[in-house]
């Protein structure tokens, strides 16, 4: 039988009249105009080849993939798309398509080449045909692990951990077995105060200790040694010059290639033994203030119940007053601080309603007008009508301290004025007085916990230095502010400033 040769790729459907395969038995009787339709949508490139000549057809995913749609693939031979393809992978099939043992055709891994010349990894299966006077039907599959694309989604993860490695608030290096950097994060060029890019190759114990370690031998040299474990604190040698303590923890890394390293990370301790003073600085403090009233309570007690002292008697009174006096501040002061926590913890609740600013300021004027009296102070309060958004007696809890302090350092025969003015949607209520006053470099300070005024005589005024702080948190709570001004030997101005009451 003649061999009719298929018509070119370019004309779409192949010559219908051409036979692509007898039909046999059990098979679909295709028309052939549907078989080569049937191969031109098929999902695999396919091109069919007649030994020694150039191609015969190509099917459409053919031309895609050798990004040649538009241009003729015939009169190419096999080797221009794939010159990996040697003349045994052709000629090795050596038996036709009727040979059933070779049904399944030959598969090899080949390089394919596009019109542009580019290059893609391909899985060729060569098969034998007598179709359309072919003697070779070649499918051929893209692998998809394309080197581009692995590439392109190596680089993308490899970013996205660049990210994270980076965004880390703790330090990370890898140290390899020889003791050198091999890694490090932004954080851990932050604390060590070195370029990122410096990090690599410089060996780990210059790097925590710097170029002159005075320890010799220095237990932290060799990080190999210690892996698995956490030392804090540590002091970091900072490039930059001085130190910062750091917690390191040191764990086993495996390379690739198997050799070891460690990996250490490292945590920044300064806020956590910053807070730690503060907690043991409180702890003292607390106790100490809680001590004072409590030795006046068991001297005065244990004189009474001695019975070195007649209770009935001028001396005895006094002595049950002093116990009265130093329980009530004791109270106080437990008050205090339990405010103060819960201030913190924002867990003070408050009922916001309209109050009148002046009926706030009288009623802090008549709880501290006992003591404004035995120290000679006039209290002034100046009429207004500003209304503000407030918990009254959280208000007036403010400014009692206010009030009460200026009371306490004001000299008699002075006045202590207490006003309000609207600023904006402020309503600012002050307390001012002719007092002692307080040192600039005071002023913000006096706001912390047990803050006072250095040498001032407080601890005669029996206070803790609590009142002022739990002012302010008060004032930020109801989302306004506390501050102080001040003039020495002039005196102060204490300004609680609360949002305006919305007009009627
Ligand atoms: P304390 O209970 O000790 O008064 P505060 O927190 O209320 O605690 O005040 C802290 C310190 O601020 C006071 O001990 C005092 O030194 C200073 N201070 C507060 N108000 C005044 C004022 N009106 N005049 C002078 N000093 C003041």
């Amino acid at each position: 039988m003649p061999r009719r040769t298929p018509a070119p790729y370019a004309s779409g459907v192949p010559d219908p009249a051409l036979q692509l395969s007898p039909s046999a038995g059990g098979r679909p009787d295709l028309e052939a105009a549907e078989l080569w339709q049937l191969l031109d949508d098929a999902p695999s490139a396919v091109l069919l080849v007649r030994s020694g000549h150039p191609l015969l057809w190509a099917n459409a995913p053919a031309r895609t993939l050798f990004g040649s749609a538009d241009l003729a693939l015939t009169g190419r031979l096999l080797t221009d798309l794939m010159p990996t393809l040697k003349p045994e992978d052709l000629a090795g099939q050596g038996r036709r398509a009727t040979d059933r043992e070779h049904v399944g055709g030959r598969r090899t891994v080949q390089a394919g080449v596009r019109a542009d010349g580019t290059r893609f990894p391909a899985e060729v299966t060569v098969s034998v045909t007598s179709a359309a006077g072919a003697d070779f039907l070649v499918l051929v599959r893209e692998l998809d692990t394309g080197p581009s694309d692995d590439q392109a989604e190596l680089a993308a993860l490899r970013e996205r951990t660049d990210v994270v490695f980076d965004s880390l608030a703790e330090g990370v290096l890898g140290i390899d077995g020889s003791g050198a950097v091999s890694f490090g994060n932004l954080a851990a060029a932050q604390l060590v105060q070195r370029r990122r890019t410096d990090l690599p190759g410089t060996p780990w114990h210059s790097v925590l200790h710097g170029d002159r370690c005075t320890l010799d031998p220095c237990a932290l040299a060799d990080p190999l040694a210690l892996a698995g474990q956490t030392i804090s604190p540590v002091e970091l040698r900072r490039r930059g010059g001085g130190t910062l303590p750091v917690e390191i923890s040191l764990r086993m890394l495996r390379g690739g290639d198997g050799a070891p390293g460690v990996v250490v990370t490292l945590h920044d301790l300064t806020e956590r033994l910053r807070m730690e003073q503060l907690k043991d600085e409180l702890v003292s403090t607390v106790s100490h203030e809680l001590r004072t009233p409590l030795t006046s309570i068991r001297g005065s007690l244990s004189l009474l119940r001695a019975g070195a002292v007649d209770p009935g008697s001028e001396q005895g009174r006094r002595m049950i007053e002093i116990a009265t006096t130093s329980s009530e501040r004791l109270s106080r002061l437990l008050d205090d601080i339990l405010d103060l926590g819960r201030l913190q913890a924002g867990k003070v609740p408050l009922s916001i309603s309209r109050q009148n600013a002046t009926t706030l300021l009288a009623a802090a004027a008549q709880a501290v007008s006992g003591s404004a009296v035995t120290g000679g102070v006039l209290l002034r309060t100046v009429e207004n009508e500003e209304r503000v958004m407030a918990d009254a007696d959280r208000a007036v809890q403010v400014l009692i301290n206010l009030v009460g302090n200026a009371v306490k350092f004001s000299p008699p025969g002075s006045t202590v004025t207490l006003a309000a003015r609207r600023e904006g949607d402020r309503v600012l209520l002050s307390v001012t007085d002719e007092g002692l006053g307080i040192p600039s470099d005071q002023l913000g300070r006096i706001f912390n916990r047990f803050a006072q005024v250095d040498g001032s005589d407080t601890r005669e005024h029996d206070g803790a230095g609590l009142g002022l702080a739990i002012a302010q948190g008060l004032a930020e709570q109801h989302g306004g502010t506390l501050t102080a001004t001040s003039e020495l030997g002039t005196g102060s101005t204490f300004v609680l400033s609360l949002p305006a009451a919305p007009a009627r």
